[in-house]
């Protein structure tokens, strides 16, 4: 089970539960209070954190959480910008339990040199944070553009019915940036209608489908020659 809720100004907080074993995990953690609040609304306890990486607006709640719950804080191996709390380091190809869940770690760096993405795969859910956006990418800070690309490129590569949770509220401006690449693409015109419906009813454009991402994307379709010609 998956809960997604707004924290800070534009970030997503996510929570995944395996009722199997009640054992709860908060991807990232943004800030406390809505994290804490989504797990008092479920009733579920807080087991472990899954960081993606180093950035404030990812990690501001961990100490808070940690202190409240004592859960397990799993993060990125790359410990060249430091991120506290960490129980354990996790690397390309690794895998991650949540009770009975299981989780794959990809590097993703490029919007950082430590991102991480997990992907459930039983539960066809990406939390892809800064990598992959839903009709765009996360901004290169740390890493190069080569890098970022190689990283979407490996999440690309996932199936299509994968769903994917991302770090921020960012598609409506992403939608407008891509049409001014793919004027004509019609999954995006149809993406265009349909996110300025959802926010207005303060409905989240999260999750969104990956097969959906690959037509829609820009950042997923640099290699088609149109695309890159732009
Ligand atoms: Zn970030
Ligand atoms: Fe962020």
């Amino acid at each position: 089970e998956i809960r997604i809720f707004p924290c800070l100004s534009d970030n997503y907080g996510y929570l995944i539960h395996d009722p199997a074993t009640k054992a709860t995990a908060s991807i990232d953690a943004p800030e406390a209070s809505p994290v804490i609040k989504a797990l008092e609304q479920e009733g579920w306890t807080l087991t472990d954190i899954l960081i993606t990486h180093h950035h404030a607006d990812h990690v501001g709640g961990v100490a808070e959480l940690k202190k409240k719950y004592g859960c397990r804080v799993v993060a990125p191996h790359d410990k060249a910008k430091p991120i506290a709390d960490v129980d354990l380091r996790v690397k390309e190809g690794d895998t991650v339990k949540v009770g009975s869940l299981t989780a794959r770690v990809f590097e993703t760096p490029g919007h950082t040199l430590d991102h991480v993405s997990y992907m459930f795969d039983s539960e066809k859910a990406l939390f892809a944070a800064d990598t992959l956006f839903s009709i765009g990418c996360g901004r290169v800070f740390e890493g190069d553009y080569p890098m970022m690309w190689n990283s979407l490129l490996k999440l690309r590569a996932l199936p299509d019915d994968t769903r994917v949770y991302c770090g921020h509220e960012y598609t409506a401006a992403n939608v407008k940036f891509a049409l001014g690449i793919e004027p004509d693409n019609a999954a995006l015109k149809a993406r265009a209608e349909e996110v300025p419906r959802q926010r207005a009813a303060n409905t989240p454009t999260i999750p969104t489908l990956l097969g959906e991402e690959k037509k829609a994307n820009v950042f997923l379709r640099a290699d088609v020659p149109a695309v890159a010609a732009h």
